[in-house]
Parts: C-alpha cells; sequence; structure tokens
C-alpha cells in the first residue's frame, strides 16, 4: 500500500450522498472532486449543494473540487408521469413536438427533446435508449414523430439518454440550457465546466470564448462519447484542459470491443500532451447494490491505475447507489494497491519543449532515484504543478503550494498532486521553510525526509527556475 494515493477520486452527487453528514463522510475518505450532473439537477438545488460542499470542505479542512457537468447536445426523452414497460415487438413512437403522440391510445409514446430528429434519422436505424438497455428499430417517420418496433425490452422512465449510433447528430455543442447551466456554475464559483459530447476542438474553443467573455478561470474537461470524438482526439486534447474518457456513451456510439481500445489510445494521447485525463463510468457499477464490488471491477479500476489515469470516476455509485462511502473507500484501496506496484504501467510520458519543462523533468528524474523523496513546488497559475503531474513521477508525491484556494483546488485533479494554500513570503526561502512547516504539521514529512524543491527562487534580484535537494530537518 502506498501512503500517498496518486490516483484522484471524483464522484457524482446525488441522493445518496447530498447530505451533509454523507458529504463530510466521503471528503475526509479522500474523495477530491465532486461532479454534479445538470442532465438531472434543477438550479436551486444546484446552489444549495454547492454552497453546502463549501461549507463541509471548509469545516473538514480539506477543500474539493466541483466539477459541473452540462449535458451538451445530449438526446433525451421527456418526463413521463409513471414509467412505462416496454414489450417486445411492441409499436412505439418517439415526438419531436410536445403532444403529438398517437392519440388513439393504441401507440404509446414519449417526448425527444431533439427536433430534428426526424430529418436526421433515417428508417433502418437504431435507437437505443437508458444506456443501451432498450433497443427500438425506426419503421416510419413523419414531422412530428418516428414510429420504431421495439427490439429489446424494458422499462422507460423519465429523461433516459438516447443513442443513435452512427446518426451525424446537427445539435449545437454548447446548448441554451448548458448556457443557463453554467451561468448558474459561474455565478456560484465551480471549479470545472465538463462539455458532454464534445465532437471537435471548435466545440471546447466556443466554451473556452463563453468563459473568457465572463472573465471565468473554470477549466475545461471534453467528455469524448461518440465516434467524431476519436476521429478528432489529438485537437480535442489539444483544446481542453482535461479529458474524460466517458465510456458510458462510447460504449454504445462505438463497437463495445472497441472500448478497451479507445480508452488506451486517449489516456496516451494526453499523457503525450500533458493533459489530465479521467477515465469514467460503471468502475463500480455492481456496487450501486452491493456492498462488494466483482473481480471484473476491481481489476478495472485497477487497469486505469496502471494505465497512470490522472482520475477514477463514480456516477450511479454515489447518486443513487446503497454504499456510495465504501465506493470512494474502494477506489482508495485498490489504487494505492496499484499505485505501490514498482514500476506501475507504461511511462511514455510528455517529452516537453521549453527550458522550464526541461528544468521539472530533471526534478522528476532526480526525485525517482531517490527512494521515498517527495517533490515540494510552489504555484501562482498552477504550470509547475501541471507539469510535474505530466511527467509522472514513479514514486513521489508532489505537494504543491499556491496563495489561491481556486487553483489549489482545481490542483485536485491532477496525478500524485497534493495542494496546499499559503501565502507567499517574499523572499522565496521563507515560503519554503513554512512550506515545510506547514507539511510536517499536517504529517506529510518527517525530519531526515528527502526533498526536492522545484520552485523559483531571487538571485541578486532576478528570478531563477530552480530545483534544490534538501534534508528535512
Ligand atoms: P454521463 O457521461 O454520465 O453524463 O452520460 C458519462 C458517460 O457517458 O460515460
Ligand atoms: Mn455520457
Amino acid at each position: 500500500m502506498s501512503a500517498f494515493r496518486r490516483t484522484k477520486i471524483i464522484f457524482t452527487l446525488g441522493p445518496a450522498t447530498e447530505s451533509e453528514a454523507m458529504l463530510e463522510k466521503l471528503i475526509l475518505a479522500g474523495a477530491d472532486i465532486i461532479r454534479l450532473n445538470m442532465a438531472h439537477a434543477k438550479h436551486d438545488w444546484t446552489r444549495t449543494v454547492i454552497r453546502r460542499i463549501r461549507a463541509v470542505s471548509q469545516r473538514a479542512g480539506r477543500e474539493v473540487a466541483i466539477m459541473m457537468d452540462i449535458k451538451g447536445p445530449e438526446i433525451r426523452t421527456g418526463d413521463l408521469d409513471v414509467p412505462i414497460e416496454l414489450k417486445a415487438g411492441e409499436i412505439f413512437d418517439f415526438t419531436v413536438k410536445p403532444g403529438s403522440g398517437s392519440s388513439s391510445e393504441e401507440v404509446r409514446s414519449v417526448d425527444v427533446n431533439y427536433k430534428d430528429l426526424v430529418s436526421d434519422i433515417q428508417v433502418g436505424d437504431t435507437v437505443l435508449v437508458d444506456n443501451g438497455l432498450l433497443r427500438l428499430e425506426v419503421l416510419a417517420k413523419n414531422e412530428a414523430r418516428i414510429r420504431c418496433r421495439v427490439l429489446i425490452p424494458g422499462p422507460l422512465s423519465s429523461r433516459r439518454h438516447i443513442n443513435l449510433p452512427g446518426v451525424k447528430v446537427n445539435l449545437p455543442s454548447f446548448t441554451e440550457k448548458d448556457r443557463r447551466d453554467a451561468m448558474v456554475g459561474l455565478e456560484e464559483g465551480i471549479d470545472f465546466l465538463a462539455l458532454s459530447f464534445v465532437r471537435m476542438a471548435r466545440d471546447v474553443e466556443g466554451l473556452r470564448e463563453f468563459l473568457n467573455l465572463h472573465k471565468s478561470k473554470v477549466r475545461i474537461i471534453a467528455k469524448i462519447e461518440d465516434q467524431s470524438a476519436i476521429t478528432n482526439l489529438d485537437e480535442i486534447v489539444s483544446a481542453c484542459d482535461g479529458l474524460m474518457v466517458a465510456r458510458g456513451d462510447l460504449g454504445i456510439e462505438c463497437p463495445f470491443e472497441e472500448l478497451p481500445v479507445i480508452q488506451r489510445r486517449a489516456v496516451r494521447a494526453c499523457l503525450a500532451q500533458g493533459r489530465p485525463v479521467i477515465v469514467a463510468t460503471h468502475m463500480l457499477e455492481s456496487m450501486i447494490g452491493q456492498p462488494v464490488p466483482t473481480r471484473a471491477e476491481i481489476t478495472d479500476v485497477a487497469n486505469a491505475v496502471y494505465e497512470l489515469a490522472d482520475c477514477v470516476m463514480l456516477s450511479g455509485e454515489t447518486t443513487i447507489g446503497k454504499y456510495p462511502l465504501e465506493c470512494v473507500q474502494m477506489l482508495d484501496k485498490i489504487s494505492r494497491r496499484i499505485e505501490a506496484e514498482d514500476g506501475d504501467g507504461e511511462r511514455e510520458v510528455a517529452v516537453f519543449t521549453g527550458d522550464r519543462m526541461k528544468m521539472l523533468h530533471s526534478a522528476v528524474v532526480l526525485a525517482n532515484e531517490i527512494p521515498h523523496s517527495k517533490i515540494l513546488t510552489f504555484t501562482r497559475h498552477g504550470f509547475m504543478a501541471n507539469g510535474l503531474a505530466a511527467l509522472r513521477p514513479v514514486h513521489s508525491p508532489v505537494f504543491a503550494f499556491t496563495p489561491f484556494l481556486e487553483l489549489a483546488r482545481q490542483l485536485r485533479l491532477l496525478r500524485a498532486i497534493e495542494p496546499f494554500v499559503m501565502p507567499f513570503a517574499s523572499d522565496p526561502d521563507a515560503s519554503i521553510e513554512n512550506a515545510i512547516t506547514i507539511l510536517k504539521q499536517a504529517g506529510r514529512v518527517a525530519a531526515g525526509d528527502k526533498l526536492i524543491v522545484a520552485t523559483d527562487i531571487v538571485s541578486q534580484d532576478r528570478l531563477v527556475d530552480s530545483v534544490q535537494l534538501r534534508t528535512v530537518r
């Protein structure tokens, strides 16, 4: 077991986890980022829980980050008063104009939030509902609805997600609803915006323009969920601040046997460009109802750690699951164990150009060669911390000190980084001493520990990048 967990834990907030008491338990258990899924969240709830997370974090003495996940061009069914049980062979309608369902009551129907559905889809295409659990085939269409036959039956409840594999969906990447949701997030001071169904770099750039317009420093997580995202992977990685391998939708939009290949490619693409990457969805799915995961799930989490992903993520496990705390503990335990394997995973990390990155590289080389060493850095814009995390130190944790709480929270995304907030002294040497004092008090370092310090120091009135090796006194 390693003493420090390098892989970060994200969990999605929901009825199972929104209480103050549960939030506190999860934050103390080591959750790093809390995700709000705006496909389901109302604005007053969103504001309430963001404030609650901040208050609980402060009380617990551990500031977690908040990621607002906006649904993007996601297709969902509308509200239903009661769930419908779809039967095999049944004829069923998806309507694009409210109230256009069959009045004969013979054909049941549900609304869909995608007005161009009828023009973009072809007779013979497949409609998958609720993460592929229900499968229908398109038989006919008119201007108000598509008529389908149920191939794989099951229950249909409100606001279920629809996938149209292979159909080029022409919905805007940042919708009116996304804009309204994001505004609430900006007002409440969220740390990350995750954009769903990113199909090209332009989608990320559009959101970036919106954030710049509002003078926001919120970081953008691009969720890759369909085939176009895979085609444009490198440009998306380059445009975003972090990538999410959204395996829920990817596994439906792409042939399922491609999924492990895509995951590995995406994680490697991020490592190569020094971008943080999140592996998401179904990591501990069976723990929604059971207190222990399947062996396959344990191995799946381990695989993400071996691949050197920055974060692993929980969704249904912590929104509606019966064992949210156990799920976070499970991710914590598996990550620590796998990280303790010597030379875990592959380390084909980025080769960066630029003198500053080369200096950080030398700090990581030094840390890798000194057993039990730890890295200490100071960062105002996150550059140093980002660089060190991207270089994937083999065993050393990276303690990143910053004067800014907002940046400290954003650093929670990065593998191996533990952020601390501390005002910087005018003399960098004093800052180093202050940081070591804080680390000692927090039990992170002890006398005799080797510290590799990457920071700029003042030398004859000039700031000079430096790498130092110190022993804690
Ligand atoms: P979602 O995204 O939970 O918002 O659908 C994650 C995924 O598709 O895996
Ligand atoms: Mn999704």
